[in-house]
């Protein structure tokens, strides 16, 4: 029977004296005739489910936009009816927020997601939940199906959706504070998933419930009375707890049935905040408190906004039973969320209260780390506004930062998937890696076995994990170059000392340099952290590296020009690379060019990575002046936050000869310190070797050069 909009405009004009009566009929019977001819799994016209949806966010006292919006909710999935024509009949809020609770309903959840999948979905139908309104409704959708799931034929069907309103639906009622949606979502739910245990609660509650039956009226009456005694005004009331929220206690408390105590609860509403504190202490000088059951949800309320006290004590006739004492206006909030939280300041602060400005004080509820006076948009739920959560094909969510692309979809499921990734698909369409995702977006990532990063995806990736495995992919990448380098220097020295270079010899003197693969030698030497002289003074002990080196000179003399940077005999042009700006005393290399002389780079430089091609333009070059004595150098270093890690770095540092002269905390945080670190040493060389001892050490993190690049 689906009768008239009578009944829902009575009871709506009770509390809403503006109500248009006339728009909300209209919708009535636009949604009536929309449905016409189909028919619920309980043989019911569909259209009474509308009709109940409306019923019970007219039980939470909302506005029109809602309830008319309950009574269409459901005709542009299910009938033909188009946005355009909710929009010309009703308006643009009633066809969004339709269009929203459509959407909500089109997102498949899973069967039965892991907690933090579960978590994923939540935050992504808050993030889809544009306005608050359309969570509203699609939470009382969801009751009044689970008030019908019986008739439901498939027990596959109704286990995936009470589960789905147990992991998702019940902790969204609760996050917003709808403790009456979310205490039947989960009882509903719970009788489905676990039958068998609710039955048995129910029948110990039935038992000891024989005894509260005729109890509860009475602790109520003697609680009333001993507050009566110091004059505080209140109302008493008590009941028993529900079936799931028992076997929730059993389960965190891991009690047994039997042990199963306090099944009756009492509330306790006083006039105002200071009588709640009163009726509390008033409660604790009569009877034994309860150790650990205490909480002052006044002073410190929930993160959904519930204000309340708690309080357990050993009760008349020695009942363990639990009291919650709060205000009236608290009492509404903690049954109906902010909804009622609209209500009452809508009521005692008459017309001049924006309509909506509840929507915001939610919103600022909802959001864990945000305040509300962030979002300050009307009815807009900008939450999680910072993040996008998108699909695999298998159906598991991902939630990403907002403006994450498709390579950081695909890092963040595998990075093997994201070093692979050659292209996308998203909702079945081919489109570019760089594109932004959106909510609830169906990622499917293509992928080719022999395929690497690119650099260029380092300019748009958004997160931490693609950029750090790009990077991590590109250094490897230099590596490779810097053993090039390293190679051609380490042969370019063995010439000049008249050796012949064998890489099988200096592979069985990999680990004197604390390295397993002669390209880590290479790369040491490519990057200017090793010496090839070291190189060559290992292979060969009995070179004279200095003696051989003026003879090798004088040898070379006439085909190659022993060039110096300052008083340069021969003519050539020599310039200093802008690419590494070499300094006095650091190991240099120039490079010949024709027509230009000799370029002068560090070695280590990038730059030199384009010539190993051509040895023979690579020239010995060397520093004119003396190296100074003592310089001063300056190290970035960061240390683990650990004891002993400071006398460490100490310590190592005057073993190699260095000294201390300047220490600077710059930053410090739980895990690590990051000193300036002056330092005098002999040369660079010294400065080198210092630093790749500290590199070795088990405290250091980094630690660098502070004007290198
Ligand atoms: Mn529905």
């Amino acid at each position: 029977m689906i009768g008239t909009a009578d009944p829902l405009i009575q009871r709506m004009s009770a509390y809403d004296p503006a109500l248009d009566a006339d728009r909300l009929k209209h919708a009535f019977e636009f949604g009536k005739a929309a449905h016409d001819g189909q028919v619920r799994a309980s043989g019911e016209p569909y259209f009474t489910h509308c009709v109940a949806v409306a019923n019970i966010l007219i039980d939470m006292r909302l506005d029109e936009e809602s309830v008319i919006t309950a009574l269409l909710h459901d005709t542009v999935e299910d009938c033909d009816v188009t946005l355009q024509a909710l929009d010309d009949e009703f308006g643009g809020d009633v066809a969004q927020l339709v269009d929203g609770v459509t959407k909500l309903s089109r997102i498949a959840i899973q069967s039965s997601p892991s907690s933090a999948q579960a978590e994923n979905f939540r935050k992504l139908l808050l993030a889809m939940s544009e306005d608050v309104r359309v969570l509203l409704v699609k939470l009382a959708d969801r009751t009044h199906n689970m008030r019908t799931l019986s008739f439901i034929r498939k027990p596959e069907k109704q286990l995936r959706i009470a589960r789905e309103t147990m992991d998702i639906y019940a902790p969204l009622a609760e996050r917003i504070g709808l403790t009456q949606i979310q205490t039947e979502l989960e009882d509903s739910a719970f009788e489905i998933l676990n039958g068998e245990m609710r039955q048995s609660i129910m029948t110990r509650l039935q038992f000891l419930a024989s005894e509260a039956e005729i109890l509860i009226p009475t602790i109520a009456v003697e609680l009333q009375s001993i507050l009566e005694v110091v004059d505080i005004e209140c109302s008493v009331t008590g009941r028993l707890k529900s079936p799931y929220s028992i076997w929730r206690k059993m389960q965190s408390k891991a009690i047994t049935m039997d042990q199963l105590a306090d099944i009756m609860a009492f509330r306790v509403l006083v006039p105002n905040i200071e009588d709640c504190y009163r009726a509390l202490g008033q409660l604790h000088q009569n009877y034994p408190t309860v150790m650990g059951r205490f909480k002052d949800y006044i002073s410190t309320p929930k993160r959904n906004g519930y204000r309340s006290l708690h309080t357990g004590v050993l009760g008349p006739q020695n009942n363990r039973i639990e009291v919650q004492i709060r205000t009236p206006e608290m009492h509404e909030f903690a049954e109906n969320g902010v909804a009622a939280h609209w209500n009452y300041k809508h009521v005692q602060a008459g017309a001049n209260v924006p309509k909506f400005k509840w929507i915001q004080e939610l919103v600022g509820l909802l959001d864990e780390e945000a305040g509300a006076d962030e979002f300050l948009e009307h009815t807009k739920m900008d939450l999680y506004h910072d993040q996008v959560f998108c699909f695999t094909p298998r159906g598991d969510l991902i939630g990403l930062p907002k403006g994450a692309t498709a390579v950081d979809f695909a890092y963040a499921v595998h990075t093997q998937i994201g070093e692979t990734c050659v292209g996308v698909r998203i909702n079945g369409k081919t489109r570019q890696l760089a594109t932004e995702l959106e909510n609830g977006d169906q990622i499917e990532i293509l992928t080719a076995h022999d395929a690497k990063p690119r650099a260029e995806w380092e300019n748009f990736v958004q997160t931490g994990r693609a950029k750090s495995a790009i990077r991590r992919y590109l250094r490897a990448q230099r590596v490779t170059e810097f053993s090039r380098i390293g190679k051609t220097l380490i042969e370019k020295t063995f010439r000049e000392h008249d050796r012949p270079f064998r890489s099988r010899a200096l592979a069985s003197a990999v680990a004197a340099f604390g390295v397993s693969r002669v390209e880590e030698i290479f790369a040491l030497v490519g990057e200017d952290r090793l010496s090839p002289l070291r190189v060559l003074e290992k292979l060969h002990p009995d070179v004279n590296i200095d003696q051989d080196a003026q003879e090798a000179r004088k040898r070379n003399g006439s085909r190659a020009p022993q060039l110096k940077i300052r008083g340069d005999n021969t003519g050539t042009a020599v310039t200093i690379a802008r690419c590494c700006h070499p300094l006095p005393g650091e190991s240099i290399v120039g490079i010949f060019t024709t027509g230009k002389g000799v370029t002068v780079h560090k070695v280590g430089c990038a730059t030199l990575s384009k010539f190993t091609d051509a040895p023979e333009l690579w020239m010995d070059v060397s520093w004119e002046t003396d190296r100074p004595r003592m310089v001063s150098a300056k190290l970035v270093t960061v240390l683990s936050n650990e004891p002993g890690s400071l006398a460490s770095l100490a310590t190592v540092i005057s073993q190699q000869g260095g000294n201390i002269s300047n220490l600077y905390l710059v930053d410090r945080n739980p895990d690590f310190f990051q000193f300036d670190l002056e330092l005098e040493v002999k040369d660079v060389e010294h400065m080198r070797a210092i630093i790749a001892v500290l590199q070795a050490n088990k405290y250091v993190e980094s630690v660098k050069r502070a004007d290198s690049d």
